[in-house]
């Protein structure tokens, strides 16, 4: 084995021993990377941290990477985001066909061997807080450059490489914490140990600061409720074999006693929140299912909604009765609630740093149409 072979298969360790635990990674999200002065392995499309082997990296040369940066892209989003995407395509390396992940550029500026991207609550309680910014920098000092919520793909990249190369000119080093607002966080390290002391010790910092911990701790379901919902719901889109699947807990209880205490539940913190549970979920009150024909009224709603809207719901929080994912299948409406669920510890973690603060109504849009989202939320649907 020569040395770049023995560096992918720790890639593939790392990237593992985080995918595999629900703390750090959900579904598919987070990437990682390795690179050299030549190429750089970066995690591809569709692939899930917790169980990629080496079939699951895409090949990418430094060169043609780098070369971005001195680019002038056109000033339309949809023009730049697709001349950029080529870009991409074209700086894999010959004869590689994975499609690298569109956060590829994210790694590629960060001078380290090993860069993991993760998403982690605990981490998002942080970065989607109203006093989020403030904090981080009372706990990480030089340590931690904060980046601004911006519209993902390309511009997130530019945004995150200048203000990680403005600290290195002010501070004399590169940051060691990347904390991308409303996102995540990208850690690099030249040894896969040096990543796990700095996830480690992110992560410990925040659970001190943690004023509380979400109590998930379950309770039933009231099934009368989950079948009224679910036939309404199948009716209002004429599909029999529609999925919902549903949870409650004592935290949700908390949040579901009314619309207002729904409020921290009510949009998207993070792009993938936005891709897997959608935009906003279904708000159903408790006494709709005391009508006559509780059915029709969940089905006329489920239509209001998707006039409103322009999409059907992927998500619904229920009054006193619990949040559901919606979906084609068993398997999408699941990964739906998961993330709900996500959103939930979120906006939980998210009290010790001042409250909650969603992305922006015009990030959501940008994201909701976005092309790269799109090919990804096909992906997931025929994994
Ligand atoms: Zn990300």
């Amino acid at each position: 084995m020569n040395s770049r072979d023995m560096a992918i298969e720790q890639l593939i360790k790392i990237s593992r021993f985080y995918g595999e635990n629900p703390e750090y990674v959900l579904l598919g999200g987070g990437n990682t990377s390795w690179k050299d002065e030549q190429m750089m392995y970066v995690k591809a499309s569709g692939y899930a941290l917790g169980s990629i082997d080496r079939s699951g990296f895409a090949s990418m040369s430094m060169e043609a990477l780098n070369a971005v940066w001195d680019k002038e892209y056109s000033s339309d989003e949809e023009v730049r985001e697709q001349q950029v995407l080529t870009d991409m395509m074209d700086a894999r390396m010959p004869g590689e066909t994975a499609r690298p992940s569109v956060e590829a550029l994210l790694h590629s500026f960060i001078p380290s061997s090993y860069v993991v991207h993760l998403h982690p609550a605990l981490v998002n309680g942080l970065t989607c807080g109203k006093r989020g910014k403030a904090a981080a920098e009372e706990m990480f000092g030089d340590s931690m450059v904060w980046v601004p919520s911006v519209n993902p793909g390309y511009i997130l990249a530019r945004e995150a490489r200048s203000h990680a190369l403005n600290h290195q000119k002010k501070t004399g080093g590169f940051p060691e914490l990347i904390l991308l607002e409303n996102h995540g966080v990208f850690i690099g390290a030249d040894t896969p140990e040096g990543i796990k002391e700095s996830y480690t010790q992110l992560m410990n910092a925040l659970k001190q600061q943690a004023e509380r911990e979400p109590d998930l701790s379950p309770l039933a379901i009231d099934s009368r409720r989950q079948q009224v919902l679910q036939q309404g719901i199948r009716r209002a889109c004429s599909d029999s074999r529609r999925a919902v699947v549903g949870m409650m807990n004592h935290e949700l209880e908390r949040f579901l006693t009314d619309r207002e205490a729904c409020h921290p539940l009510s949009s998207a913190f993070t792009p993938d929140h936005l891709l897997y549970s959608g935009h906003t979920p279904l708000w159903v009150s408790a006494d709709l299912f005391e009508r006559d024909d509780p059915v029709s009224e969940i089905e006329q709603k489920v239509g209001e909604y998707e006039k409103r809207e322009g999409v059907f719901p992927k998500s619904a929080a229920v009054q006193h009765t619990g949040i559901f994912g919606i979906g084609s299948n068993a398997r999408q409406a699941e990964s739906a609630c998961l993330v709900f669920l996500d959103t939930l510890k979120t906006a939980v973690y998210s009290e010790s740093f001042g409250g909650p603060s969603f992305m922006s109504q015009e990030r959501i849009d940008f994201i909701r149409s976005w092309e790269v989202e799109r090919y990804r939320a096909k992906v997931q649907e025929n994994q």
